[in-house]
């Protein structure tokens, strides 16, 4: 996305156009992954243009609120913030607790039973498992085991 269709974005939304805003929408847009306000504040400082932390804070929550960014929870109850806004769900190492974005396909999602009668708008689904990472350096204790009869 070019600086003027981010400054854009912002607009639309009504939000005032400043240069730490602009700064993370590009930082957003060209980055994938999931990361913390500190994570995202060691990246600009060590780029040599820091932005300061309350600032990433506040704008953060802004983004988010507007819906510029998403939110995931990791693994010790940390917010993160999402790059990729194409709805999707994610997969968590139990090991390293990597975050990977992966696209479902998702069956009827209507309860049975209890909660039959709402109406569904959304599913946010996390799947656990291993990365392939640490299953290479997984010792055997930690890969799960198969139950035979
Ligand atoms: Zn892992
Ligand atoms: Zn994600």
């Amino acid at each position: 996305m070019t600086l003027t269709e981010l400054q854009r974005h912002l607009e639309r939304r009504g939000l005032r156009t400043t240069q730490p805003r602009l700064r993370l929408l590009q930082f957003f847009s060209h980055t994938d992954g999931h990361f913390t306000p500190e994570e995202i504040a060691e990246r600009f400082r060590l780029a040599g243009e820091p932005i300061p932390i309350a600032t990433l804070y506040q704008n953060l929550r802004v983004f988010s609120e507007h819906g510029l960014i998403g939110e995931v929870i990791g693994h010790g109850g940390e917010v993160r913030y999402d790059t990729n806004l194409t709805p999707h769900s994610h997969l968590r190492c139990d090991h390293c607790s990597k975050l990977l974005d992966v696209f479902l396909s998702l069956p009827d999602l209507q309860p049975q039973g209890q909660g039959h009668d709402w109406t569904i708008t959304g599913a946010r689904v996390e799947l656990q498992g291993i990365c392939p990472d640490c299953q290479a350096i997984a010792s055997p204790q930690l890969m799960p085991t198969l139950e035979s009869d």
